[in-house]
């Protein structure tokens, strides 16, 4: 449950000190929490954040996600269509016990209210993939991690806006899961049923669009393991599975745009030199993807090696665009600098 996002991991003390006196304040000044993903209910358009199902959630506190627009950033929220069923496939090394508990977990949240159905297929046709993984370098902190990609429709090259929406969903999610967390006398225990289960049905959450752990109130997507594992339980003894930040999110239509950030020029040129040597390098794409401290904007090749720009401190950011510093990984570090354009060329 701990530093979700693999890209999302890093955050320092001194932040993590100064995001819990901040947490803190705020329940001393008020008794709430204010929004923590860098947008606010009233950025919906059309009075959708009015609806009672999203005004008291806590979906504001998820990050959105991010697309380049005209002078900046368009900021978006996305999840899966919910046009016929997510192909998802099972861990290939599970046994009985453990594809008894993911099929659970699925079957929970097919019937959480969301209108998203699974299907089970074999690895090299999943578009969500379920994985148990080792300890090791890069492996989840807690009990799991997750990604989920979004991917962003385009006509001619230009990002698809029609009536306030980005035309993206998540087109690909990864979830990977651990047998065995450290306990606090630094053994390592397997995990009971419920402490999987809960494990689970909150990395699914972040597969499904939730890219954050709520400041506030009860949910499975919470950071705290023991209240994810309490609700494990819960779904093993037959309740249903009721999270209020997913329901709002699914209440929305996918790529309802919540803001727009304005670049300073030499971010702007960065920008505009990876769009044109994606373009010029038949990239597929463009996707995005984000977790509660960064985020990433990429194609990627036939290969499936992606080519991307990272941005450091998402959400945080948004609040302080000047702040925004793409960093490009090394393909697309090679993409760039094949592709300068020169600078009076770029907008
Ligand atoms: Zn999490």
């Amino acid at each position: 449950m701990k530093g979700k996002r693999r890209q999302g991991r890093g955050r320092s003390g001194l932040a993590r000190a100064g995001l819990a006196v901040w947490v803190g304040w705020l329940l001393i000044a008020g008794g709430c929490a204010a929004p923590g993903g860098g947008w606010d209910y009233s950025d919906l358009p059309g009075g959708l954040g009015e609806e009672p199902r999203v005004r008291d959630s806590r979906l504001f506190d998820s990050a959105p996600h991010l697309v380049p627009w005209e002078g900046g950033l368009l900021l978006f929220l996305c999840r899966w269509s919910g046009e016929g069923p997510i192909p998802v496939s099972l861990p290939p090394d599970a046994d009985s016990r453990e594809l008894r508990i993911l099929r659970e977990a699925l079957d929970a949240w097919s019937t959480a209210g969301l209108g998203i159905h699974f299907r089970e297929v074999p690895s090299e046709e999943a578009r969500l993939e379920i994985l148990f993984v080792s300890r090791g370098k890069g492996s989840p902190r807690g009990t799991g991690d997750a990604l989920a990609d979004c991917g962003i429709e385009r006509e001619e090259g230009q990002v698809v806006v029609r009536g306030e929406r980005v035309r993206a969903e998540i087109v690909w999610a990864s979830v990977h899961l651990v047998r065995r967390a450290e306990d606090p006398l630094g053994r390592w225990i397997s995990l009971e049923d419920d402490e999987l289960l809960g494990a689970a049905l909150h990395e699914l959450g972040h597969a499904l669009g939730y890219s954050a752990h709520p400041l506030l109130g009860v949910s499975i997507m919470q950071r705290t393991t023991d209240e994810v594992r309490k609700m494990g339980g819960r779904v093993a003894a037959g309740k249903s599975l009721v999270d209020p930040n997913l329901e709002a999110l699914y209440s929305l239509p996918s790529g309802v745009i919540v803001g727009e950030v304005r670049l300073s020029p030499e971010p702007m040129r960065r920008l505009a030199r990876f769009e044109a040597g994606a373009r010029r390098a038949g990239l597929v794409g463009p996707y995005s993807r984000v977790g509660d401290t960064s985020a990433r904007y990429f194609y990627r090749d036939a290969q499936g090696t992606p080519f991307a720009l990272g941005v450091r401190g998402w959400p945080r950011a948004i609040s302080q665009p000047a702040k925004i510093i793409f960093e490009a990984n090394a393909p697309a570090q090679i993409l760039l600098r094949m592709d300068a354009l020169p600078e009076s060329a770029a907008p």
